[in-house]
């Protein structure tokens, strides 16, 4: 995959089980511009989809951010440690946000 470093401002967000297509599909956004970008063939194809309008959306009515559903009771060390690394953050994402199926 392109851009997947340390240093990569991408972080996997939201994850979407869909009904048309079978998987699960990942919605990233770019940290710096906000850019957002899915996994599903979709995007590939037209560089837009509904799961990437779905999270537009809500960052629309957010100020700009995706609010992630996680427990409060998640440890200190594991949340840093998610802020400064991408792979630590989609582990983060998989393991604890809700999978919205859309
Ligand atoms: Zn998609």
């Amino acid at each position: 995959m392109k851009g997947m470093s340390m240093r990569s401002p991408w972080r996997t967000i939201q994850l979407f089980i869909s009904s048309q297509y079978a998987g699960i599909f990942e919605v990233e956004v770019d940290t710096e511009t906000h850019d957002v970008r899915c996994t599903c063939p979709v995007w590939n194809k037209n560089g837009s989809c509904k799961h990437t309008a779905f999270v537009n959306q809500k960052m629309k009515y957010n100020n700009g951010h995706y609010s992630i559903k996680i427990p409060e009771d998640i440890p200190e060390d594991l949340v840093q440690e998610a802020i400064d690394d991408p792979a630590a953050f989609r582990n983060l994402i998989i393991k604890y946000n809700k999978v919205e199926v859309l």
